[in-house]
This record gives C-alpha cells, sequence and structure tokens, in this order.
C-alpha cells in the first residue's frame, strides 16, 4: 500500500531504541522511575469528578454537542481570563473550545497556511507546531531558543527571504521543554515584529498556572489589546490534571478564530457536552486546587533541582511548567540511556524536541517527592 508523501516529511522518531530499553527495564521488573512524560501524576480534583457524574447522568448531555462549545463555557473561560490576566474576551466571537488544545493547535495551520509560506517554530518545541505545519504543507523556520538569550527566539536573525513568506510565529511561554518564561517587554517586540511582517502570533500557554516563587505569567493577549494578530492557546490538561479528557481552548483575534472553527465544523462535533459543565465546574471552582497544586510541584522542584546541584549538574529552578532542562555533557541520548542503565531513571533526551535541545535532558515533576529524592541518590551512579 502507498500512503501519503505528507507522512514522509515527518521527522525520524528519535526515541524507539531508548523507549524499548524502558518496556524491557519494567518487563525484567526493575524499579523504573520514569520522569519521561509531561502528564500529572494526581488526580482531576473530586469536585470536577462529582460535576461530570452528575451532568453524564442527563440525557440532554448525550446528543451531539455544539460546535462552538456551550455558550455557559464559553462564558465561565471569559471570567477566568479576567480573573487571571485582567482580559476582556467576547464569548461569541474570540473564544473557541477545542478538544484538547494539541487539537486546535494541530488543526490551525490547515486554516491558516497555503503551500510556499513558512511557520516560524522554536526548536527545541513541543512537536505539534512544527508537525502540524508541515502536514498541512507550510515550511518551518526553526528559530533557536539558547540558554544566553533567556529561551527567547532571536527575531534579528531571521532571514529576510524567511520572513518575506513567513505566515505564523509560534510562542510558548511558560516553555516546554525549557521552563523558560517570557515578559511583557518581550511580547511586545515580538506583535511590532509581527506588525512588521504580518504575521499571525500563536502562543501556546498550557502552562499558566504552574508558577512559582510569586511569579504571574503573562498573557499575549495583556500586550496585544486589541487581539489584532494574536491567538492564545489553553487547556485544562496540566492546570486541572485532565490530560485524558480532552478540553482547552483558544481565544484572541475573531479572525483566526472564525478560519479554525470553519475548518473544525468540518472534521469533529464538538466536546462531550458532561465534559464541558465538568470543565466549567473546574475553571469556575479551581482556583484552591490551583494553590494546591503549585505548592505540591514547588517542593518537588526544590527536591530535585537542589539534589541535581549537590551532584554538580548546571541546573536552575524553573520559575514555571513542572519541567527541569538540565545541561548535560556531550549527547542528550547517550546521557539518557546511561541513566536508565545504570540508575533505572526515564529522562527525556533534548534532541527529540528539535536540534536546539540537543546537550541537555528534560525531567518532569510528575512523581512524589521520596521518588524525586531516591532519583538523585541513584543519579550518583552516572555522574
Ligand atoms: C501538554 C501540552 C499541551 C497540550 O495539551 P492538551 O490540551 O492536553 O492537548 C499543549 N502545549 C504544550 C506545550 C504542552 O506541553
Amino acid at each position: 500500500m502507498r500512503f501519503s508523501s505528507k507522512l514522509d516529511k515527518l521527522p525520524p522518531y528519535l526515541f524507539a531504541e531508548i523507549d524499548k530499553a524502558k518496556r524491557q527495564a519494567k518487563a525484567e521488573g526493575r524499579d523504573v522511575i520514569d520522569l519521561g512524560i509531561g502528564d500529572p501524576d494526581m488526580p482531576t480534583p473530586d469536585f470536577v469528578i462529582s460535576a461530570l457524574c452528575e451532568a453524564v447522568k442527563d440525557p440532554a448531555n448525550h446528543r451531539y454537542a455544539m460546535d462552538q462549545g456551550m455558550p455557559e463555557l464559553r462564558e465561565e473561560i471569559a471570567r477566568w481570563y479576567l480573573r487571571k490576566f485582567g482580559v476582556q474576551l467576547d464569548p461569541e466571537t474570540e473564544i473557541l473550545p477545542l478538544i484538547g488544545s494539541k487539537e486546535g493547535i494541530a488543526h490551525l495551520p490547515f486554516a491558516v497556511n497555503d503551500p510556499g509560506e513558512v511557520n516560524l517554530v522554536p526548536d527545541p518545541c513541543y512537536p505539534p507546531y512544527r508537525n502540524a505545519s508541515v502536514l498541512a504543507g507550510a515550511s518551518v523556520y526553526a528559530m533557536g531558543l539558547r540558554e544566553e538569550n533567556g529561551f527567547l527566539p532571536e527575531l534579528d536573525s531571521i532571514p529576510k527571504d524567511v520572513l518575506n513568506k513567513a505566515k505564523i510565529i509560534y510562542l510558548n511561554y511558560p516553555n516546554n521543554p525549557t521552563s523558560a518564561v517570557a515578559d511583557y517587554e518581550f511580547f511586545r517586540k515580538v506583535l511590532d515584529f509581527a506588525e512588521k511582517y504580518d504575521l499571525i502570533v500563536v502562543q501556546d500557554m498550557a502552562y499558566s498556572e504552574i508558577v512559582y516563587d510569586g511569579y504571574k505569567a503573562v498573557s499575549i493577549l495583556e500586550v496585544d489589546k486589541d487581539k489584532r494578530r494574536s491567538v492564545e492557546f489553553h487547556s485544562l490538561s496540566k492546570t486541572y490534571n485532565m490530560t485524558g479528557w480532552r478540553i482547552g481552548w483558544v481565544c484572541g483575534n475573531k479572525d483566526v478564530i472564525r478560519a479554525l472553527a470553519k475548518l473544525k465544523s468540518n472534521i469533529d462535533s464538538g466536546i462531550f457536552q458532561a465534559i464541558q459543565i465538568a470543565g466549567i465546574t473546574a475553571l469556575r471552582d479551581g482556583d484552591g486546587h490551583i494553590k494546591e497544586m503549585q505548592a505540591v510541584y514547588k517542593r518537588r522542584r526544590d527536591v530535585l533541582v537542589n539534589g541535581l546541584k549537590e551532584l554538580g549538574f548546571d541546573v536552575k529552578p524553573p520559575k514555571a511548567t513542572f519541567y527541569v532542562w538540565m545541561k548535560v555533557n556531550g549527547s542528550s541520548i547517550e546521557f539518557a540511556k546511561r541513566a536508565l542503565e545504570k540508575a533505572d531513571i526515564v529522562c527525556t533526551p533534548g534532541i527529540g524536541f528539535g536540534a536546539h535541545g540537543e546537550g541537555y535532558v528534560r525531567f518532569a515533576l510528575t512523581l512524589g517527592e521520596d521518588r524525586l529524592k531516591v532519583a538523585v541518590e541513584r543519579l550518583k551512579k552516572i555522574v
């Protein structure tokens, strides 16, 4: 059988060998500490589960949902946004619920791009920005994120001929995998740049609420107040431990939102309504949960970062996200293999997020403090 040549354009999967070694270690009964995946270990809060259980019993929720989501969900998102960022959103035109933010992120270039256009994608990055652009027929320009630049893209180094064809610039702050954050000034600079080259700014804020030490993440819509050319993606996945539920949203520029909604109306039929109702409850009543979650991740962060520092690794405590991005000597794949073979620890090699991720590994803080202490103890074997 022959399949679409689009699939051949996707980058090779680099972790087959490590995945196999991980499966094998687990099958052998070894006590593997898996800090590889960015999926919260803690359960969805009880009050959200209760809301789902009630909603699921109501036959009215069993039918096709509305493509654009329940008005009550969009209104709750607007209240959440105003409370968190002081930004006003029109629930009718400026908010579109998604079946998880990955779904919207991956569909966006199909609604926006034409062949011959270039999307500006950070490197390293969450893979869907790059891969969905490729599948949608756009070319990709990798904006290297370097530590000496705070893992922010260096806009001035992007060639003019690229900019003349550029359509989307992707940003993701707080950042996966580097855990870097961006301030108001940086977003101001991006927006001026986007204005000059007529770009759509796509900012992914999946980690907006996973912040520490009083840091507050900035929304691009605090800067692009008229929503001239920005959209921001949000997700309930990390904020409310709801990765499996599939619910998120995009908000901002109404023309971009309308284009994505039109595309999606041909592909899916919205989020199961009982999940939308549970999502409304999470957004409305979840601020206490967020505080508790932040305290848990902060303690974990301190255990891991302090432990790694004592072992002599070059690592700083992140201001946000549940990732620790650590510099290693040499190949990130070799480091990850050694960590698994010698210490039964899984971490993610940075090169899997793009060429500029080489020389780093990512640890996810998705296990308890006790396990992280054991992980630090075991890593002594590989320093
Ligand atoms: C986890 C993650 C998402 C996705 O979330 P879903 O809403 O579960 O699809 C989006 N962006 C980044 C950077 C993530 O790490």
